[in-house]
């Protein structure tokens, strides 16, 4: 086809007054799609124009938790995304036959997180926020190419175990000299109806996060909350409803709202 143009990113363009955010962790399973649909619908719901997208190719659960069940439609050489409570979100599970599960290449990745950034009708966003994979995987360095003025918010349990790689993950923000935003620590603690806190996880990894990353990269990197274990954070998920919006008085809602104001 001749010379090929790269795609323009307008979030990469000089003077985008967009804030873009990438949420990370080191595995799976440590509530970071939770974090990123809450802070998406409580931005949107003091008035912001938000939008999310989900490039974790092995949970895409982003659309589900938002209640976003539209498909995206295209207009022209631009692709529409669904919107739901007021969030446009764009997932890599919308473009996958059914629900098998597919093996992405590097590169394959790489240019749909292009496509999403360029080609998806966004309008003037004030924030975009990016549910990256876990992992320090391709899609991070993807990401940092493509968008380098993207900031990282990395997510962590407080277990250590899950410490040390979140803190793995928040180091590759140094290479690709990206800010981190700041840490949050979710499943922080059961609180019991007796009032006393459960550490089911174990306690500090969020703090230990923080101050290594701070450590790292030289400069404060801020324990954004922590979050609290709570069934109802769960239950909204599955039914489309974040927390945030569903209970917002629930403690967990609260501290989710807390870390959004904060961005
Ligand atoms: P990740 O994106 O890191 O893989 P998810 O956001 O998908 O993690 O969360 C994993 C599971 O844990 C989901 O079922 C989610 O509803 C649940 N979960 C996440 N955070 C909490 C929490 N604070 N309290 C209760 N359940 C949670």
């Amino acid at each position: 086809r001749g010379d090929v143009q790269e795609p323009v990113i307008p979030f990469a363009q000089p003077g985008s007054r967009t804030r873009v955010y990438a949420v990370a962790s080191g595995k799976g399973g440590v509530g970071k799609s939770s974090v990123t649909v809450n802070l998406a619908a409580s931005l949107a719901a003091r008035g912001l124009s938000v939008g999310v997208v989900d490039a974790d190719i092995y949970g895409h659960s982003v659309p589900r938790m938002l209640g976003a069940d539209g498909r995206p439609t295209q207009v022209e050489s631009m692709i529409m995304p669904p919107s739901s409570h007021g969030v446009k979100v764009i997932s890599i599970g919308m473009f996958t036959p059914g629900n098998t599960a597919v093996v992405w290449r590097g590169p394959m990745l790489h240019r749909a997180l292009q496509q999403f950034l360029a080609d998806v009708y966004w309008g003037d966003l004030d924030v975009l926020l990016l549910d990256l994979p876990p992992g320090t995987g391709d899609v991070a360095i993807s990401l940092a190419q493509l968008l380098p003025s993207a900031e990282i918010l990395v997510v962590t349990t407080p277990q250590a175990a899950a410490a040390e790689v979140a803190e793995r993950a928040g180091s590759i923000a140094l290479q690709t000299h990206q800010r981190i935003v700041g840490v949050v620590e979710n499943m922080s603690w059961l609180e019991l109806p007796t009032g006393e806190k459960m550490e089911i996880f174990g306690a500090g990894g969020g703090q230990t996060v923080a101050d290594s990353l701070s450590r790292l990269v030289g400069a404060k990197v801020p324990l954004l909350g922590q979050i609290p274990l709570d069934t109802r954070l769960r239950e909204a998920g599955d039914s489309g409803q974040p927390l945030v919006l569903a209970t917002p008085d629930a403690p967990a809602a609260v501290a989710l709202s807390a870390v959004a104001d904060r961005l």
